[in-house]
């Protein structure tokens, strides 16, 4: 066990100070997800605090499916989160799921009516609105709250024998209508719905509602410390008034914390299905999306994800972390973990006049390690650089190639254009150069001043590829408030032909990389083509 007074969050706080009075003997926490969707970056969040609480105090975090709304869940998003979850790292003690406890949370149910504390309601949905009162007026007592016990005990079983149509009746628990908390007004706990279960199938015809059901299978499961959301606060004491008055042994503690917001972004398993369905982005895991599997083929480590997550921490208020700060991390891990290697966007020909053959030059694997292997890349007569390198009209203070001017190959040597080919429209297609042989990198006895390095790829041995560009999904904070549509970037995708080295050919599918000067790209192969697709550009521009 970890040192644990020493806390950076309030619910470790909470925590320590149950432990040392003895409220607590150990901590078992779980992640509960609705299986109606794919998880989100915030969803990340969650599962940091859920499986790095429990492995503080070297206790335990379950997987709970909270499944008791059967319209929209399906067994393919139990798949997906499963899957998630161990991209993470993160193992859960036992998995669970919500229908498991429906014959449980039926009879504590009927242990309600029993103790006169549920009633079998008739009013619509509509109705038990209107009756509910406001934050300023109590509610109105139903008509059906005196029900007999025994009359509330038939009909409950007949709910669910399916005697009632949907909508038809409902069981309320009995709180209180004037309780200044409107959850407590006597909230429904159970509905009759016909929908197929994605695990009971038809089973059921009536379901639990979930602030009904979710104290029960915390309990169920042993569950210590119910973490969840803020909007979940003044749920609170109807999760304590079920642990209470439905008597079960175990009595978990629901804490809340602050949900995760990051600037363009959505994060709403609604919102993030709409993009899907109405084909804004190319699946779940699309490159854009903060999916933790779109993150993931995205390219985005895992570990920076947790990194991330770590970093902010948890709070008791609602705030929106800047997605700069999300990307400064992801750099962070792949600044020391990606190998470096060229590729050039939009290719433009160099051919060295002066100079015959090939030779070696030697880059670093990866110069943030200072034992970073070399490796060598071939240096030969014709060239490819980008043509943003390149200016046939350069403004003042361009350090990169111009017409007579001078540039630095990286690693290898300083060219000097002497002549530009252009096409029938006036743009360059070949620049025409000579190399200065006493410039080589490492040894340059030439007194030349370069202010300008550029990379460069050898054509004779380069390879074609894609590269694939991002913008974010939602536009600015200016946007901010309007409506999601209206804040979509509709043209976020960007496709750019290149060359690459040899070396990015031979990679594995999947390897990231830095390109030098460009940003980190991940190594993609799509049918007979290769795909560099843009994992965080190079660019920090997170200021603390
Ligand atoms: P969404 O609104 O995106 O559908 P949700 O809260 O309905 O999210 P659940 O599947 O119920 O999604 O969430 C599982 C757990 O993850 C819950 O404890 C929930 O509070 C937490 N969670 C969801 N979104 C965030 C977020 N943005 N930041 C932190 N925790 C989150
Ligand atoms: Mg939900």
């Amino acid at each position: 066990m970890e040192n644990f007074t020493e806390s950076k969050n309030f619910i470790e706080d909470i925590i320590n100070e149950e432990l040392e009075k003895g409220v607590v003997n150990t901590v078992h926490t779980r992640f509960p997800p609705e299986p109606n969707g794919y998880l989100h970056i915030g969803h990340a969040k969650s599962l940091c605090l859920n499986f790095g609480t429990a492995k503080k105090y070297s206790g335990v975090c379950n997987l709970f499916f909270d499944d008791t709304n059967p319209s929209k869940e399906k067994t393919e998003y139990v798949d997906a989160i499963k899957e998630d979850i161990k991209w993470l790292g993160f193992e859960w003690f036992e998995m669970h799921y919500a229908s498991d406890y429906f014959d449980v949370i039926y009879e504590l149910a009927v242990k309600l009516i029993k103790d006169g504390k549920a009633y079998v309601c008739d009013l619509s949905a509509e109705e038990i609105k209107n009756t509910r009162g406001t934050l300023t007026e109590p509610g109105v007592e139903s008509p059906y709250r005196k029900r007999s016990i025994e009359e509330n005990l038939k009909l409950f079983e007949e709910m669910k024998n399916g005697v009632y149509k949907d909508g038809e009746k409902v069981l309320r628990a009995k709180i209180d209508m004037a309780s200044p908390n409107i959850n407590m007004r006597d909230p429904v706990i159970y509905r009759v719905l016909r929908a197929t279960h994605h695990r009971t199938g038809d089973k059921w015809c009536i379901y639990p509602m979930y602030d009904y059901a979710h104290p029960i299978c915390d309990s169920m499961q042993g569950v210590t410390h119910s973490l969840c959301t803020l909007e979940f606060e003044d749920h609170r004491p109807l999760y304590n008034w079920t642990i209470e008055n439905t008597g079960v042994a175990h009595k978990p503690r629901q804490i809340e914390f602050a949900r995760l917001n990051i600037t363009n972004t959505v994060m709403s398993k609604r919102y993030l299905k709409k993009l899907v369905e109405d084909g804004a982005v190319e699946g779940w895991d699309d490159p854009r999306m903060p999916t933790l599997t779109g993150l993931r083929n995205r390219g985005v480590p895992a570990e920076a994800l947790k990194n991330f997550c770590e970093e902010i921490g948890v709070s008791k208020a609602n705030s929106e972390i800047e997605v700069s700060y999300f990307e400064h991390f992801i750099r962070d891990y792949l600044n020391k973990n990606a190998e470096r290697a060229m590729a050039v966007e939009n290719p433009l020909k160099v051919t060295i006049t002066n100079y015959e053959g090939v030779e070696d030059t030697e880059f670093d694997v990866n110069p943030s390690d200072e034992n970073s292997p070399k490796r060598s890349v071939v240096f030969g007569k014709t060239l490819y650089i980008e043509q943003d390198d390149f200016s046939l009209n350069p403004p003042p203070k361009y350090f990169r190639l111009k017409k007579d001017g001078y540039v630095r190959l990286k690693n290898a040597y300083i060219i000097k254009c002497d002549d530009v080919k252009l096409d029938d429209n006036g743009n360059p297609v070949e620049l025409i150069c000579s190399y200065i042989p006493e410039s080589r990198s490492g040894n340059d006895t030439s007194g030349i001043k370069c202010k300008g390095t550029i990379h460069w790829v050898n054509a004779s041995l380069a390879v074609d590829v894609e590269l694939r560009k991002y913008e974010y999904l939602l536009n600015d904070a200016e946007y901010q408030g309007q409506d999601f549509n209206e804040r979509m970037n509709y043209d976020s995708v960007h496709k750019f032909i290149g060359k690459a080295e040899p070396y990015i050919a031979l990679s594995k599918d999947g390897t990231p990389f830095q390109l030098l000067r460009k940003g980190y790209y991940k190594k993609m192969v799509k049918g007979d083509k290769i795909v560099l697709s843009e994992i965080v550009s190079m660019k920090d521009s997170f200021k603390k």
